[in-house]
């Protein structure tokens, strides 16, 4: 069964598009390599005004970034936001650029989300449908930070399955798709596939550092940067069970985490504060719970109390996933199958206490 025809023909008998087919709407973002809009269909003007697709203009890097969304829109498709087709431009100006189209998931990334004052009571009504019983408190808040970070793992377990490493995870880089009500993964723009050896970073690109796990590089440095395909077909799951490179992404969920339960390290000076405390420990977020517990405010006892609610279940997960040695932390898969997730394992624990 030869996937390559398989993807040829899903790709031939598929919708393509050209330049001309989109009315650019309003910019959604701008990174070093590519411009986001939300765009339109010329012929099928939307009923929304503001347009239902998305579309990134990206440089000579968007060739990889089109790889990275074909396989996955193929092997786990509900994890990333939903594209459609990717393309070269070449009728503009110097060497053209990539131009890549996805439907429009929504109007708010987690990080949006979590700069609400009322997170994470904004994010209930949106996962859940409807409003939970449970009276305001660490309770209830724990058990939407649980629904997000069900999901989170859940599409993250997806990419690593099939061998994709995202290594930008953030929450500017997690989109609520309103269609699904779940958080899905966008931005695979520095994502390597390391089952097909395409693993490239340009040397320019510098790992969004306030999310970056002390490794940096997540494949060791011994490792051949770019084998030949074949070489690299048979090498990678050796190489992935050699670096465990999927462990970089789960430490950058793990700060996401850690976010969620401490608003004061939501922004960007908070966090970096948190991480220059860590480094200082070594890493180790026991050591720092012990450095900033006997002195913390009212904010930061109340996120502790959060984590030990259950036996300290929610703490235990964290420090499983935020640690120095990649070999230590846990996987996605594995994280899905903590008791943090599984309520009736909690409630059986709960008797027999
Ligand atoms: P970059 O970070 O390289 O500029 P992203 O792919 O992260 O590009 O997209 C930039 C922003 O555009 C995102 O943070 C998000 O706000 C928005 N966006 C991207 N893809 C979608 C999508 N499918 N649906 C809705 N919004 C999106
Ligand atoms: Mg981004």
């Amino acid at each position: 069964f030869d996937m390559f025809v398989l993807a040829f023909l899903e790709r031939f008998f598929r919708t393509t598009y050209r330049k001309d087919d989109f009315v650019l709407g309003k910019k959604l973002g701008e990174g070093a390599f590519g411009v986001v809009y939300r765009v339109s269909l010329a012929k099928k003007p939307s009923s929304k005004k503001e347009g239902d697709l998305v579309l990134k203009k990206a440089t000579e890097y968007g060739a990889v970034e089109i790889w990275m969304n074909e396989r996955v829109r193929r092997a786990c498709a509900n994890c990333c936001a939903d594209f459609l087709y990717g393309f070269l431009e070449s009728s503009s100006k110097k060497g053209g650029e990539y131009w890549l189209i996805w439907r429009y998931e929504g109007e708010s990334t987690l990080s949006d989300l979590t700069q609400s004052k009322d997170f994470p009571y904004n994010v209930e009504t949106m996962i859940l449908g409807e409003v939970q019983a449970l009276p305001k408190g660490i309770e209830r808040e724990n058990r939407i930070i649980q629904t997000i970070m069900r999901q989170l793992l859940f599409a993250l377990d997806g990419l690593h399955s099939t061998g994709i490493v995202h290594r930008d995870i953030k929450p500017q880089n997690i989109i609520f798709s309103e269609g699904s009500r779940t958080f899905k993964i966008i931005d695979l723009g520095a994502a390597a596939d390391l089952r097909v050896g395409i693993n490239y970073i340009p040397k320019e690109f510098l790992l969004d550092p306030r999310y970056a796990a002390p490794e940096q590089y997540i494949m060791s440095t011994q490792t051949p940067s770019a084998p030949s395909a074949p070489v690299a077909a048979a090498l990678s799951p050796v190489l992935w069970q050699l670096n465990l490179p999927d462990r970089f992404d789960i430490y950058s969920t793990g700060l996401i985490f850690l976010q969620m339960a401490f608003p004061g390290f939501r922004t960007d000076n908070g966090l970096i504060q948190f991480n220059r405390q860590l480094k200082r420990c070594d890493y180790d977020l026991n050591a720092w719970r012990k450095t900033v517990e006997p002195r913390a405010g009212v904010e930061l006892r109340r996120g502790f109390e959060l984590l030990d609610l259950d036996g300290g279940i929610g703490w235990e997960l964290l420090t499983s996933m935020v640690r120095y040695k990649a070999r230590q932390r846990v996987s996605a898969k594995a994280a899905l199958a903590h008791p943090y997730f599984d309520r009736e394992a909690l409630l059986a624990l709960s008797f027999m206490q």
